[in-house]
């Protein structure tokens, strides 16, 4: 199965929660899950009893969706996570946050997952001072990130520069005038989202 491309806000029903896929809308009145939170459907309402699969299935798909993968890509994270010698789930989260795509959207440079794939396949990014064009890619401690300087005065980089404080998290160092950031060290688990619960994943895939 491919990446999800439909309409995000419908998968945010769909997980009874809010994902935070559409960057600023996501924070407005304008949130279709503050606006209706049933899941979609024609019955979406009527409450069914949800078994321990359901659980696992409904937190695998949240992941997921949260960063933006399609269910084979996800799958191989998740085997790469169970070769490593770290705790499977927590290293699968790791690997998720270190996804150059994910770097990108942290630092603040873009407003979404989404927008920071568009950014990279545009090849708007550099990663060590050469040109990256692959979401995917695994970040390593000591790696830079930066806007290419030669598309810095874009509008949406512009604009970024003008309200970036700092980025979000203690793993990441960012330049905010020099729209470049930095790879401090690989995130621990109290470092990374809290509202995962990432045995639920690893149970789903060792069924
Ligand atoms: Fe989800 Fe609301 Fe953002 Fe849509 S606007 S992606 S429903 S959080």
């Amino acid at each position: 199965m491919s990446r999800d491309t439909g309409p995000v806000c419908r998968q945010c029903r769909r997980e009874g929660t809010k994902l935070f896929l559409k960057g600023a809308r996501c924070y407005t009145k304008k949130c279709s899950f503050e606006r209706r939170p049933t899941p979609p459907g024609m019955h979406a309402v009527r409450r069914r009893k949800v078994g321990d699969y359901g659980l696992q299935l409904r937190e695998k798909q949240k992941m997921r969706r949260v960063y933006r993968l399609g269910e084979a890509q996800f799958r191989r994270l998740f085997e790469e996570a169970e070769r490593g010698t770290d705790v499977t789930g927590e290293h699968l989260l790791r690997l998720l946050e270190l996804r150059l795509d994910n770097v990108v959207y942290r630092l603040g440079l873009a407003s979404s997952r989404d927008q920071a794939r568009q950014f990279i396949t545009h090849g708007h990014i550099a990663v060590n001072g050469s040109v990256l064009n692959i979401p995917s890619y695994s970040l390593k401690p000591g790696d830079a990130v930066a806007i290419r300087a030669e598309h810095a005065e874009l509008t949406p980089f512009k604009e970024a520069r003008e309200t970036l404080k700092g980025a979000g998290v203690e793993w990441l160092r960012l330049d905010a005038a020099k729209l470049t950031g930095e790879v401090i060290a690989a995130p621990r688990r109290d470092q990374m989202p809290g509202d995962f619960n990432e045995q639920l994943v690893v149970e789903f895939y060792s069924r």
